[in-house]
């Protein structure tokens, strides 16, 4: 702990004293800065003073929800949000996600998956310094362009703002076209091989990315599922 050379910081969004005593004891002794929001109005108001390097945002909040909260910090930022949900709100978790968290975790979880989920995705962020995709060079693929180092993804002329997750996500794709990757690869190479989360993760993502690169998303030709195996980018314009 002692021998970090930057301690990164997590905001927690949480409004139920019990976790938020248990989030910042277990937070801090793996070396963590923790700073604390008790609603989502809070979270809003402090969020660009505490610059966080990564959300902990639960879903059910008094006064904005965790959706919307999520939704407006994808507004500006592209910090890891990892959503917290209670056991029968999945539904609402499943909503972040689609509005653009990176990973969510169900209550009540044990603080050290918690803090294995923090730390993968913290490994993977762009926050971090270091490039998730190491030293990559940009892919283009029929009318889709993707440069790792700018951070930049254009589809059809078109500059598009993608969330760190998805962007990795369409990264592995691309510079894959053609070739099937199995559901398990595409969690390892994009949230970590100690991802405990379970596969609607990626399904949630896949879908967001089709959203914003096919022509028609309900009918999706440039990321194909293959039934049974996982997704393949089409090669072919
Ligand atoms: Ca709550």
């Amino acid at each position: 702990m002692s021998t970090t050379t930057q301690q990164h910081t997590v905001m927690v969004i949480e409004d139920e004293e019990a976790f938020i005593d248990a989030l910042v004891v277990g937070l801090q002794r793996e070396g963590f800065g923790v700073e604390v929001a008790r609603d989502g109005a809070e979270a809003l108001l402090n969020f660009d003073k505490v610059d966080p390097d990564i959300v902990l945002l639960d879903v059910m909040l008094p006064k904005v929800s965790g959706t919307d909260v999520c939704r407006e910090i994808r507004k500006k930022s592209q910090v890891p949000i990892i959503m917290v949900s209670a056991k029968g709100t999945e539904l609402d978790t499943v909503v972040g996600l689609e509005v653009g968290a990176d990973d969510y975790i169900v209550k009540p979880y044990r603080i050290r998956e918690l803090v294995a989920r923090v730390r993968a995705a913290l490994r993977r962020s762009h926050v971090t310094g270091e490039s998730p995709l190491g030293s990559e060079t940009s892919v283009a693929v029929g009318e889709i362009s993707i440069d790792p180092d700018r951070h930049v993804v254009v589809v059809r002329g078109q500059v598009t703002k993608l969330p760190l997750k998805e962007f990795e996500l369409l990264y592995v794709l691309m510079a894959n076209a053609g070739r099937v990757m199995t559901r398990d690869t595409l969690i390892d190479r994009v949230w970590g091989s100690d991802y405990y989360g379970d596969t609607k993760t990626l399904d949630v993502h896949i879908k967001r990315l089709r959203s914003k690169v096919e022509t028609d998303p309900g009918n999706p030709v440039l990321i194909q599922t293959i039934r049974g195996l996982g997704y393949k980018f089409d090669r072919v314009v």
